[in-house]
This record gives C-alpha cells, sequence and structure tokens, in this order.
C-alpha cells in the first residue's frame, strides 16, 4: 500500500488547496499579555493556536493547558500571573512549519504529532494552517474513490 501511496497522485498533490488562510485563523502576538491569549483560546474554542512576532513570522503555538500550567502554583491557581507573563514566556516555539510547494506526504508525516501544522511563504511570513482533520478529509476521499 505504501508503494502504492507514493507513486500516486494524493501524495505529490499540492497542499494550497487545504490552507485554512491567516485572516480566518485565531492568533496572539508573542508580547500579548496571557490573559489576553486565554481570552482568544477560550473564544475561538481552539485547543491551541499559532503565535505570530510583528513581522508576521511564526514563533510557535500556545495552548490553554500551557498556560494553565505557567499559573498553577502550591496551592491554587494564581490567576494574578495572567497579567505578568507574556506569551513567549509560555509558548512552544518548537513547531514544526510547511511551505506552499510542500507535497501532501511531507503534510501527512508532520501532522502525525501535531493536530494542525503552520505554513509559511519562502520569507518565513505566516501563510495560514493545514489542519490534520483536513488532511484525513482528503485521505477518506481518496480511498472512497480507490
Ligand atoms: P480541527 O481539525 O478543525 O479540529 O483543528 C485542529 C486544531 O487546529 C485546532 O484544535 C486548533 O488548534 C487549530 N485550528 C483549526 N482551525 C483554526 C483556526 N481557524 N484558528 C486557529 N486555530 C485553528
Amino acid at each position: 500500500m505504501m508503494q502504492t501511496l507514493k507513486n500516486s497522485q494524493l501524495v505529490n498533490n499540492e497542499i494550497n488547496e487545504l490552507i485554512i488562510p491567516h485572516e480566518k485563523v485565531a492568533h496572539v502576538h508573542k508580547n500579548n499579555p496571557l490573559n489576553h491569549a486565554l481570552l482568544v483560546l477560550i473564544k475561538s474554542g481552539y485547543t491551541a493556536i499559532p503565535v505570530l512576532d510583528h513581522e508576521n513570522k511564526i514563533q510557535g503555538q500556545i495552548s490553554k493547558a500551557q498556560i494553565l500550567d505557567s499559573i498553577l502554583g502550591l496551592e491554587r491557581i494564581e490567576m494574578e500571573r495572567l497579567n505578568e507573563y507574556v506569551v513567549e514566556d509560555v509558548a512552544d516555539p518548537d513547531i514544526p512549519t510547511l511551505q506552499t510547494d510542500s507535497t501532501f506526504g511531507e503534510a501527512l508525516m508532520r501532522s502525525i504529532n501535531y493536530p494542525f501544522l503552520c505554513i509559511v511563504d519562502e520569507n518565513g511570513a505566516f501563510i495560514g494552517i493545514l489542519t490534520r482533520r483536513s488532511i484525513l478529509a482528503l485521505m477518506h476521499r481518496y480511498f472512497q474513490q480507490t
């Protein structure tokens, strides 16, 4: 089956048509206070969202779990710390990125460990995200056809 997949049009498909463009992606800036990030996460309903800098470059991602963990004191959740920390104090800087000319196969491989992947242009500027859901949906369509 891997051989069939390798040769298929699916794997070599460019990922452009699956990308959610950046204007539709909930995100925060690395210097935003944590309380803003928590608000955006709760309002958007997402578990994690991308972190950008002022040049629109990807700096990582931040999740509700990371925020809660960062304000966990010994005896209580220390809500006041939401104003003391900024996003980059807490965010995970190590996330994989893809370029628009990356193949579907690369996206599939990277999405094994990440619910979404950030897409950047040749200058590293943020273009949008590709979700594991859209990758799986495309594969599902493909296997239904064959
Ligand atoms: P989904 O497969 O649609 O559940 O999305 C998987 C993950 O991708 C979500 O949990 C979010 O972390 C992220 N995500 C999806 N869509 C968006 C969006 N419009 N803005 C920000 N993050 C998103």
